[in-house]
């Protein structure tokens, strides 16, 4: 009898169940990593909510494992081996698309989950496409040799290592998106993970202000929102928000806005363009 793998499955909208999975063979040019972290992202949030395209699916797309077997050729090209700790993009590209050639391999369509039923992506793809651990919520991810890994430093936890993904988006989002460094002033409308990594990334690129918005509910992620460095949260439920921005940086507004909301698209109203 194979080994077997314990998953949540999502086996409908807004339903998990926990079932056991076949522990693949692992072959020369692929891997298994054990999960430690599987960060839960907002996108997660909204897709649990919808009906299934194809059979059920492991959830979760930010996944921090130890490499538990490695065959020899998977070692061979990507330089690891087993008890390396790792972490897994959710992205799985092809590898000679034009795309993947100028490092932009999100965009890929071997990993097109979207549009493509046969796209592997992890979260996101069924069980329908074998061996069906193509997600981090579960003791076991598999990986065939296009899996796109980044070794984890000495020092760092798995804890840690799992925001990669957020903290990846605050780096690309407020520094190479919105050109945000020395002495800029930043507005960061939502402290969700995405918000507060921008602000950590902000600070880091030697910002001179970081406002930080939110809503009411989110008392206590402001809270943490000024632990990473903000020099002003506003409650935009509470607080005449746009006064207090232009209070903030001395009546000159802000460089930068960053809206890591949830489509809320609050910053036009926020700066007077459509007041
Ligand atoms: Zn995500
Ligand atoms: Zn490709």
């Amino acid at each position: 009898m194979s080994e077997k793998v314990l998953a949540a499955l999502k086996v409908g909208p807004s339903t998990t169940e926990l079932r056991e999975l076949d522990l693949p063979p692992i072959p020369d040019d692929a891997a298994l990593m054990k999960v430690e972290v599987a960060g839960v992202c907002g996108t997660d949030v909204s897709q649990y909510r919808l009906p299934l395209r194809g059979g059920p699916l492991v959830m979760g797309h930010e996944n921090v494992g130890y490499l538990a077997r490695v065959g020899r050729t998977f070692a061979a090209h990507n330089g690891l081996k087993e008890g390396d700790l790792v972490f897994l993009e959710h992205y799985l590209p092809c590898g000679h698309c034009e795309w993947d050639h100028i490092g932009e391999y999100r965009h890929c369509a071997a990993t097109e989950w979207f549009y493509d039923p046969k796209a592997i992506r992890y979260g996101y793809t069924s069980t329908d496409i074998a061996p069906g651990l193509w997600g981090g919520f579960s003791h076991y991810v598999y990986l065939p040799l296009n899996a796109v890994l980044h070794k984890v430093p000495d020092g760092l936890t798995p804890e840690e290592a799992g925001v990669a993904t957020p903290m990846s988006n605050g780096i690309q989002w407020a520094l190479f998106d919105g050109g945000i460094g020395y002495a800029s002033t930043v507005l960061i409308q939502g402290p969700g993970q995405q918000g507060l990594c921008c602000v950590m990334a902000s600070k880091q690129a030697g910002a001179d202000r970081v406002i930080v918005t939110g809503t009411s509910k989110d008392a206590r992620r402001l809270e943490v929102a000024k632990a990473f460095g903000a020099d002003d949260v506003i409650d935009v439920e509470k607080e005449q928000a746009l006064a207090r921005i232009l209070d903030s940086t001395g009546g000159r507004g802000v460089d930068v806005v960053l809206d890591c909301t949830v489509g809320a698209g609050t910053a036009p109203t926020l700066l007077g363009i459509e007041a």
